[in-house]
């Protein structure tokens, strides 16, 4: 799995559609619409980036 974002293979599975980009810092998942990004919060919650930032496959 390359990811949407840089296009990466530094990327792990985190859980059912879940990815993780080492180079980005972002998870991905992966839906029926295609691809949805979210940037990893200091914290440790998902903020979603904006939905024009949508990658479809
Ligand atoms: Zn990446």
């Amino acid at each position: 799995m390359h990811c949407p974002v840089c296009g990466g293979k530094a990327t792990g599975k985190v859980g059912v559609d879940q990815y993780y980009c080492w180079d980005c810092c972002v998870e991905y998942r992966l839906n029926k619409e295609g691809v949805s990004i979210y940037e990893v919060a200091e914290d440790g919650s998902l903020v979603a980036l904006d939905p024009h930032n949508e990658f479809l496959l």
